[in-house]
């Protein structure tokens, strides 16, 4: 991706931007498209009953200023008072208000690596100081090497993306009991390894675990995200986010997801991990070793990823390639679908890995 020069930047352009490109993938479209991990089984029906019987003022008027009905349907949904919730136009949007409200520019933010893609651009877009710390070689985390880089915010990510390795409760207390600054857990993909780190902000105040609509809810399209913390934590998270982030049909649309459809949320979770275990079976099957996967999508290391997947891709199947990931090499990552998908997903895989790899 081409970055724009100084010399060709705004002579008013904020000084920490100049290093930041525009995220834009340009990925064309695509018959099918495994590649962000969103909900290949539709919308919940609740969700969609709101849909059609939405009046004009939802539309003509300003949304709730901070989601308070749908604070309200998460926290009876996962036992905390709406104090302890923040809402956002997606976690995107939630992760970077989180770094904003903690850190000053300057601050250190720490992940380990590989993980979510966007985290370094929110660090570069808030002028944060971002370091990675390679995982270990069975996929846990550095710990110590994560402490001792002193940064304000540690991030992880559980399930990880791109790997689906979960890590354990006994880590991430290990990580919040010994870290001065903010623990955010970022659990896009909790729903999908039913463990969540959500008890662990009563015990401490420190830590922030986000989640999203965009997955397991298959809202990707109404953005929305939140995250749970202490009620003084999460009110920082609040100021930075500012009002209005949320949609008045998105915040009607989740809540009502929440309020009334949790069991066709928890069907299509059940199916997704089912099938997520049938997909590695069959790539087992043909002599891969799929990482072993808490979420919605398997990572399996493949020798040329990007050539394999620029492949599929020209056989309409489109899935997430990751170059060179440390420990495991190249990889492609599969989101989990119905398994009439995934089966042409394997179809355009054989064929692309035979014609890149000779297999
Ligand atoms: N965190 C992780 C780990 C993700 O994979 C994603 C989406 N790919 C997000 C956060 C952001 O999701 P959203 O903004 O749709 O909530």
């Amino acid at each position: 991706m081409r970055t724009t020069t100084r010399d060709e930047r705004l002579a008013v352009a904020r000084a920490a931007y100049a290093d930041v490109p525009l995220y834009d993938p340009k990925r064309s479209p695509v018959a099918l498209d495994l590649t962000d991990n969103t909900n290949l089984w539709g919308v919940p029906p609740a969700a969609e009953q709101v849909l059609r019987t939405v009046t004009s003022p939802v539309i003509t008027r300003y949304p709730s200023l901070y989601a308070g009905d749908l604070k309200q349907a998460l926290g009876e949904w996962l036992g905390v008072t709406t104090d302890m919730l923040v809402t956002g136009c997606g976690s995107d949007d939630v992760l970077d208000s989180a770094m904003r409200a903690f850190c000053d520019p300057g601050d250190g933010v720490a992940a380990s690596v590989p993980t979510f893609a966007m985290v370094p651009i929110f660090a570069r877009m808030n002028d944060l100081v971002y370091t990675g710390i390679t995982e270990k070689e069975d996929h846990t985390l550095d710990v110590p090497a994560l402490l001792a880089t002193g940064a304000k915010v540690i991030y992880v990510c559980t399930p990880n993306n791109p790997t689906g390795c979960v890590t354990p409760l006994a880590t991430l207390r290990e990580v919040a009991s010994q870290h001065d600054g903010v623990l955010i857990v970022d659990e896009a993909y909790a729903e999908f390894a039913g463990v969540s780190a959500v008890a662990l902000v009563h015990e401490f105040p420190r830590v922030l675990v986000v989640r999203t609509m965009s997955k397991a809810f298959g809202l990707a399209g109404l953005r929305i995200g939140y995250a749970i913390g202490h009620p003084a934590l999460v009110a920082e998270v609040e100021k930075s986010r500012g009002p209005y982030k949320v949609t008045a049909l998105g915040e009607q649309m989740a809540t009502a997801a929440v309020r009334e459809s949790m069991d066709w949320v928890q069907e299509h979770v059940a199916l997704a991990v089912s099938l997520r275990e049938q997909l590695a079976d069959a790539l087992r099957a043909r002599g891969f070793a799929p990482l072993p996967s808490g979420a919605n999508f398997v990572c399996v290391p493949v020798p040329n990823a990007v050539a394999v997947g620029q492949a599929m891709r020209a056989r309409g199947v489109a899935v997430r390639p990751f170059p060179d990931l440390p420990h495991i090499g190249d990889a492609l990552r599969f989101s989990v679908g119905p398994w009439t998908l995934l089966e042409t997903c394997l179809a355009a895989f054989d064929a692309a890995h035979a014609e890149v790899n000779g297999a």
